[in-house]
């Protein structure tokens, strides 16, 4: 039976690629050893593993023993700012750390800081203008004597907006070289905080992530945001396991068996790993090519749409935005009940971020962009990709003819 249903939420989740699926069905069953164990079996596991990791280090430009697998973007935000956070603690320093995030950021970045803040850290949230981009003049002031992390979203889940990272990375070297800070030492290398941490969850699929291009110390990725399965994600962290270059630490945030180079016990979830490594290799592959193709489909719809209803507005930047992503206001209509007309008649679309989207909270980073809530609570998300048509397009154009009437 072939599936008619269109789906446009491709921020929220993709299917898994078929080529991914190929590459993991063996380590499911028939090659399922235990990464640590000695014999043949794991170490088959262990090769595994350790192919994927060297597979994503060289999509983003890293080395081998800088990738840390963990189970979601979610746990890699955790650890980024967790980790810093409570690594900190043990350096009995006098002063009280600062973090500095994005008003936009995913929430497990807003939620991670927010429970560092009830536990003792100072954290600042950046400001965006009306197109999402954030305040630079803001953040540089900022980065006082005891900011030790700057964490900034690459692309924002909901709007899509890109943030201008390798500029940030910039304002924050220029800080440190102007000596304004005193910078704490980490280790017995030069390098010193602040460091700049990325979320490039959302980007990966779009936009080169090269992390020496970036200029950032810590990145989080996702696998089923890029047609990876579910279960696993990665946080990159520069230096990590050369004792000689590390330039920084973290602590680790799952106590156990020690594995992912100490930073990440519990056993690796290797037909996850294999698939994720999969994805990244497809993504980094066909990056350029599929940009342009969601993006000439995603300007066509949107074109065709304003057309039509003129009065439709876009939320966010529409220059520096991911281009598969589309948030529209569709002023006078409730976007629950588009999302719900819209599913009945076969396509899923949705209103701000999914996981927040069993709530009836309006859309914070709309908010943040200065909409009230009536603007937050009349805006659509839709998000196109590998398997989105033309076709599939102009029969959306056509039921959201009747949907809006
Ligand atoms: N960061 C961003 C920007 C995201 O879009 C998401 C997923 N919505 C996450 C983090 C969390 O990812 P995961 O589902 O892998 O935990």
């Amino acid at each position: 039976m072939s599936d008619k249903r269109i789906y446009l939420d491709y921020a929220s989740t993709t299917p898994v690629d078929s080529r991914v699926l190929k590459a993991m069905q063996p380590y499911f069953a028939e090659k399922f050893g235990n990464p640590g164990s000695i014999h043949s079996f794991g170490q088959e596991a262990i090769a595994a593993v350790d192919k994927s990791r060297e597979t994503i280090a060289k999509a983003i430009g890293a080395k081998f023993d800088e990738i840390v697998f963990t189970s979601s973007a979610t746990e890699a935000n955790n650890l980024a700012l967790r980790g810093v956070a409570s690594q900190l603690k043990t350096k009995n320093l006098k002063l009280v750390p600062r973090i500095v995030v994005s008003a936009i950021e995913h929430e497990s970045i807003l939620e991670t800081a927010k429970d560092l803040e009830k536990q003792g850290v100072e954290v600042i949230y950046i400001p965006v203008d009306k197109n999402g981009l954030i305040d630079l003049k803001k953040l540089e002031k900022s980065l006082t004597k005891n900011t030790v992390l700057v964490s900034i979203i690459y692309a924002n889940n909901e709007i899509g907006v890109i943030q201008d990272i390798p500029k940030i990375a910039k304002i924050i070297r220029n800080s440190k070289d102007t000596n304004k800070l005193s910078g704490v030492m980490i280790n017995h290398n030069t390098a010193s905080y602040p460091l700049l941490h990325t979320d490039a969850t959302q980007a990966f699929q779009y936009l080169d992530c090269n992390v020496d291009k970036l200029g950032v110390d810590l990145m989080t990725i996702s696998s089923h945001k890029i047609y990876g399965p579910k279960g696993a994600g990665a946080l990159y962290i520069r230096g990590q396991g050369d004792l000689n270059t590390r330039n920084l630490e973290l602590k680790t945030i799952l106590t156990g068996g020690g594995q992912e180079f100490g930073m990440r016990s519990g056993t690796e979830n290797v037909p996850a790993i294999v698939g994720f490594a999969s994805a990244v290799e497809i993504a980094a592959q066909n990056r350029n090519k599929e940009a342009k193709r969601v993006q000439a489909l995603r300007d066509y719809f949107f074109g065709r749409l304003r057309k039509t209803y003129p009065k439709i507005e876009l939320n966010g930047d529409a220059k520096n935005r991911l281009p598969n992503n589309l948030n529209i206001y569709f002023n006078g209509f409730a976007a629950e009940q588009l999302i719900i007309k819209l599913d009945l008649a076969g396509v899923a679309v949705s209103a701000g971020s999914a996981c927040t989207a069993r709530s009836l909270e309006p859309s914070y980073v709309l908010n943040a962009l200065g909409y009230p809530n009536a603007r937050a609570k009349s805006s659509l998300r839709i998000t196109l990709g590998r398997l989105t048509t033309k076709k599939e397009l102009d029969k959306v154009l056509t039921i959201l003819t009747e949907v809006l009437k």
